[in-house]
């Protein structure tokens, strides 16, 4: 029978997609996760088109919406990751996934406490990506998680027991 899929910010699987050019690795967490579930690997950044490498990115505030801002050019990039991420999470919905493990701190995949600066360069840390933000709007039921809290063996095994509980169809 096919494992449960599961989506993941590319960069934790190793793959080279990160500003730098570089990635995240954590070998121990792939590996337990890969025991149980099929990773799907998602980067929203490149998938979106702003390519490898490419210039930092942080999350501004304007009037209570998170915009997602190149730092040196101030280029606001938000609707280019919006439009990609509105076709790719209905992709993901058919593709039936169960959960989400995305990337701490990102201004497109973090799911808690990430960063967002006003104009005087204050920043809050209320704030989610700008695609997990998204996602789980799309998703209201969908497991979501960051590697950082995946670290602590009791909540990576809960996660893991509920999204086993959330199988709710055969996997097609
Ligand atoms: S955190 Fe998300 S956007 Fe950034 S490199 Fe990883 S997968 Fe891509």
């Amino acid at each position: 029978m096919e494992k449960i899929r599961v989506g993941m910010s590319s960069c934790l699987m190793g793959i080279n997609v990160r500003y730098d050019g570089g990635h995240k690795l954590d070998s121990s967490l792939i590996d337990t996760l890969e025991h149980y579930f099929k990773l799907i690997p998602i980067c929203p950044e490149v998938e979106c088109g702003l390519g490898i490498p490419r210039k930092p990115m942080l999350l501004e505030d304007n009037q209570g919406s998170s915009r997602l801002i190149i730092i040196e050019t101030e280029e606001d990039v938000t609707e280019l990751v919006i439009d990609w991420a509105l076709k790719r999470v209905v992709q993901l919905e058919k593709e039936n996934i169960r959960g989400f493990i995305f990337k701490s701190d990102s201004p497109s995949c973090g799911v808690r406490n990430v960063k967002v600066y006003n104009k005087n360069g204050v920043s809050d840390t209320d704030g989610v990506g700008i695609f997990s933000g998204m996602l789980i709007k799309h998703f209201p039921s969908l497991l979501v998680e960051d590697e950082l809290n995946l670290k602590n063996y009791f909540l990576r095994e809960d996660f893991i027991k509920k999204i086993f509980a959330s199988k709710k169809s055969p996997v097609r």
